[in-house]
């Protein structure tokens, strides 16, 4: 462990020691000692950036692909050590850590293999028509190409698969663009060894020094300063709908503004319907209850709110999910803030009107913990508070009756957007409810049927984000192959000689790439 910022290859400590590492399990300081970065060194590592870009945008699929590939194998030649030290850090178990290793390391491989397919470029082609009447036509061919630094804020939620090399840096990396990272003080030795990892991967494959570096500091002025930053041309953020908020909108207040990519607050609304619940209502509350307070219910994707027809269907559903609720021991959060964050929310909520708390957790809830709660409370008092759609992060549900199906499509008519929105029916409430499932689709990035919000696999077709608050630009996805195309952006070349052109787009093809030739999809050559 050296506790210092890492600035391409360099390590550097300019700044004054002052930042800890915390165990919130044992609510230990634990004996590492972390460096805060300076002005000079964040802009060292800005420098290093844009210079790197220059020769690393320009690195062929397959180097990058490699570049990926040996970062998941530094990361997995951690061994223990990584485990071990991320479980202290965010108090998460072992078995939790070692799939998020595994899923950071798939990620990793996941773009690698998207790099070499090469499709995701969208290259297409018009070729000249020189006698076109009355201009002639010429020949124009498009790319995606990336974009320039990228500033990540890691995310405390995943300290491996949102955090340091996770999906942003990953798909970042993948498009070609040099990262910094603004790593979260919540697993700041965990975020140390994953940095080392991605260096000694960008040495061993040749790629340019400043291709990655990762800073830290105590308070918002270094995150700040990243993003006001003249050569950051995009940032990547999972957190807070406060902090996501406060960095977009001083990245759009800059001379020459940039996106951020932010990933923010969802309650991921569910709604059970009729014949499902009445047929199903026992398991279905075991199954919720399970999804409440998975992780501790510190998930982006955690189901916040439970939607049903007021009926003796309903009253059994929460009375059961109430007790199960009551019997889950109260666990450890990733930090401080968040245990505090989360019981001060939850008592928030707790007061609004017409909030009735149906569970009862008699056990102590110990410091930095987090003791599961259900609460219930009727549409007509959900519809007058635009408060109760607030997230309260942690293990903490509201059910929420309607009196009927024309108040029901009030609540969703008024839902705010969400990564989020499942609907639990048989075929036939699918059918009876078709109306309210495509207006939920207005509010979503990804409707679910018959399941739950908690799990997001990582596949081409996955859309994590969503309308405003989810995210911050609901086109775009923070999971999954799709991720990539936050980086780039499309570059069209006029009348450009073979020469001149990346190799996506030559007549010849020699990766084989698919591609839209005058409107024609193949991957042969001219
Ligand atoms: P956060 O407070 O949003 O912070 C995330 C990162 O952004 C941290 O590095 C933080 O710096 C930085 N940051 C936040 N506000 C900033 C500002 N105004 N200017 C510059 N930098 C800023 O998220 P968190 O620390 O992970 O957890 C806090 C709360 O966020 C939780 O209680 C929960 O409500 C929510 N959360 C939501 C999700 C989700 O997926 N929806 C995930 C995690 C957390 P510092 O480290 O210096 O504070």
């Amino acid at each position: 462990m050296h506790g210092k910022n890492r600035i391409g290859f360099s390590l550097s400590n300019q700044g004054a020691t002052g930042l800890s590492s915390f165990n919130p399990a044992t609510a230990e300081i634990r004996s590492d000692q972390f460096t805060g970065a300076t002005q000079e060194e964040t802009e060292s590592a800005m420098q290093k950036a844009e210079s790197a870009f220059d020769t690393y945008r320009n690195t062929t699929p397959d180097q990058r692909a490699q570049f990926l590939e040996a970062i998941a194998d530094e990361i997995l030649n951690l061994g223990d050590e990584l485990v071990q030290t991320a479980m202290q850090e965010s108090a998460l178990p072992e078995g939790r850590i070692v799939g998020e290793r595994g899923r950071t390391m798939g990620q990793l491989k996941l773009f690698a293999s998207l790099l070499r397919e090469g499709s995701w470029v969208e290259a297409t082609i018009d070729t000249a028509q020189p006698n076109r009447e009355p201009l002639p036509k010429p020949d124009i061919r498009k790319m995606l190409r990336p974009l320039g630094p990228v500033v990540v804020f890691t995310a405390s939620n995943f300290p491996l698969a949102f955090s340091t090399a996770g999906g942003d840096t990953a798909s970042a990396l993948a498009a070609g663009c040099p990262v910094v990272v603004k790593a979260h003080n919540s697993h700041l030795h965990t975020n140390e060894l994953v940095s080392d990892a991605i260096s000694r991967a960008a040495e061993k494959t040749g790629m340019p020094d400043g291709v990655y570096s990762s800073l830290a500091a105590d308070g918002f002025g270094l995150g700040t300063t990243l993003v006001k930053h003249p050569k950051t041309k995009a940032v990547a953020f999972t957190g807070s709908l406060g902090g996501g908020m406060a960095l977009y909108k001083m990245a759009i207040e800059r001379d020459e503004p940039i996106p951020v990519f932010a990933e923010m607050g969802s309650i991921n609304p569910v709604i059970f319907l009729p014949k499902k619940l009445n047929a199903e209502k026992e398991a279905l509350a075991k199954t919720y209850a399970g999804s409440i307070t998975l992780g501790v219910g510190q998930f982006c994707t955690n189901p916040g709110l439970l939607i049903g027809l007021e009926g003796s269907d309903l009253d059994q559903f929460s009375t059961t999910l109430a007790s199960e609720i009551s019997g889950i021991q109260p666990s450890a959060m990733l930090n401080e803030g968040i245990a505090k964050n989360f019981n001060k929310n939850k008592e928030s909520s707790l007061t609004q009107n017409g909030v009735k708390l149906i569970s009862s957790n008699s056990v102590e809830t110990p410091r930095n913990g987090a003791s599961p709660a259900v609460a219930r409370v009727s549409a007509k008092d959900f519809l007058a508070n635009p408060n109760l759609q607030e997230e309260v992060f942690g293990p903490y549900s509201i059910v929420v009756s309607c009196k009927d199906q024309a108040e029901l499509d009030q609540v969703i008519a008024q839902l705010h957007g969400q990564l989020t929105i499942t609907f639990m029916g048989s075929d036939d409430d699918f059918k009876s409810f078709e109306t309210q499932i495509h207006s939920a689709e207005k509010k979503t990035g990804r409707l679910i049927y018959n399941g739950v919000p908690t799990g997001v696999e990582v596949c081409g077709s996955m859309q994590h984000g969503g309308p405003f608050p989810a995210a911050t630009d609901s086109r775009f996805t923070s999971v999954g192959s799709d991720a990539i195309k936050r980086f780039a952006r499309p570059v069209a070349y006029q009348s450009a000689p073979q020469t001149m052109l990346p190799d996506e787009l030559k007549d010849n093809n020699p990766n084989n790439v698919w591609r839209e030739v005058d409107g024609q999809r193949t991957n042969q050559g001219l």
